[in-house]
C-alpha cells in the first residue's frame, strides 16, 4: 500500500491516481494526513477493503507534501554505511549509532525549491526514512518491524560549516535550514518491497550520477535503529528516522564539490520515488 499527502489530504495512491481517504472511507478516517498514524493498524486492515474505482488523476504532484507532515521526532543516523564513514573521514561506527535530529520546521514535500544558505557549503545525502506506525517503547529488534508504517524516501541536506562549527560537532542545526528535509513522495508499506531490508537508493545533480547505494549496506539496520532509539524514548506513531546516507556526498569528493544556485538535486528510491529539489541563492 502507499499513502501520499496531497494538498494536506490523506490519499491512497494507486497505479493510475489518487483516491481521497476521507471521501472514501465516508469520514471514518480524517482527510489530514498527521491523523492516519495514530490508527495504522485499523486503517491498514480499512485500506485492504477500500474501493479504489475512479481515482483522481496524477497530475497534481507538485503538490504532494510529506507523508507524514507533524512527526514529534525527527532522528537522523550518522555514518552508518562504512564507504560514507570513510569519505567522511570517520572511523566506522561499532556500538552505538551517532544519532541527531532534523528540526522540525526543516521538513517538506517531495518537490521544490531549496533556499541556499549564504557562504555555506551545502550538500546532498539521499536516505532511506522510516516511518513510525505505532507507540515503541523498548522494543526488540524481532519487533521492531512491526512498529513501522512505511518507508519513503528522504535528503538529508546538510551545511557542512556549521555543522561542523561547534566543538565537539553539533550536526543538527546544519541540517535544519528550511527545506532541508524533503521527504516523499509517498509512504509504501515494508510488503510492497522485494526485500525490505535492501532497497536501492540513488542520487544525481544536474543529471550526474552522485550517490548510488543499498540499504543491505547498512551497519545498523532498521531493526537495530528502532530497538535502539526505543530502548531510551518512546518512538510515537508519525514519528520518522532518516537512516544514514550512502558514500558519494559532496564533502567527500576530489575536488569538493557543493551546491550551487540553479542545481537540480534528483534523489530516487528503489520501489518508492523520487525527490527533485531546485537550488536557489539567499536573499
Ligand atoms: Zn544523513
Amino acid at each position: 500500500m502507499r499513502i501520499a499527502n496531497l494538498d494536506g489530504r490523506l490519499c491512497l495512491v494507486v497505479a493510475d491516481g489518487f483516491i481521497d481517504v476521507e471521501k472514501v472511507s465516508d469520514g471514518q478516517f480524517d482527510a489530514a494526513p498527521e491523523r492516519v498514524y495514530e490508527r495504522w493498524p485499523q486503517f491498514r486492515a480499512w485500506a485492504d477493503t477500500a474501493s479504489t474505482a475512479d481515482p483522481m488523476a496524477m497530475t497534481n504532484v507538485d503538490r504532494l507534501g510529506p507523508p507524514s507532515p507533524a512527526p514529534s521526532q525527527i532522528f537522523a543516523i550518522g555514518l552508518n554505511y562504512a564507504a560514507h564513514a570513510d569519505e567522511s573521514g570517520f572511523a566506522k561506527p561499532a556500538s552505538h549509532p551517532p544519532v541527531f535530529t532534523k528540526y522540525v520546521t526543516s521538513l517538506t514535500g517531495p518537490y521544490g525549491t531549496v533556499r541556499l544558505p549564504p557562504d555555506g557549503h551545502t550538500d546532498w545525502e539521499v536516505e532511506l526514512v522510516v516511518v513510525i506506525g505505532r507507540p515503541a517503547f523498548q522494543v526488540s529488534e524481532a519487533e521492531a518491524w512491526d512498529c513501522v508504517a512505511g518507508l519513503t524516501l528522504g535528503q538529508d541536506i546538510s551545511e557542512r560549516i556549521l555543522q561542523s562549527a561547534a566543538t565537539p560537532p553539533q550536526f543538527s542545526l546544519g541540517k535544519s535550514y528550511p527545506g532541508f528535509a524533503p521527504t516523499g513522495p509517498w509512504l509504501v508499506t515494508a510488503d510492497e518491497f522485494p526485500d525490505r531490508d535492501d532497497i536501492g537508493l540513488r542520487c544525481t545533480l544536474n543529471g550526474e550520477e552522485m550517490q548510488n547505494g543499498r540499504t543491505s549496506d547498512l551497519i545498523f539496520t532498521v531493526p537495530q535503529l528502532v530497538a535502539n532509539l526505543s530502548s531510551v524514548l518512546p518512538l510515537q506513531p508519525g514519528d520518522l528516522l532518516f537512516t544514514g546516507t550512502p558514500a558519494g556526498v559532496g564533502l567527500g569528493r576530489t575536488p569538493q564539490r557543493f551546491l550551487k544556485p540553479g542545481d537540480e538535486l534528483v534523489s530516487t528510491g528503489e520501489n518508492i520515488g523520487e525527490l527533485r529539489q531546485r537550488f536557489v541563492a539567499a536573499t
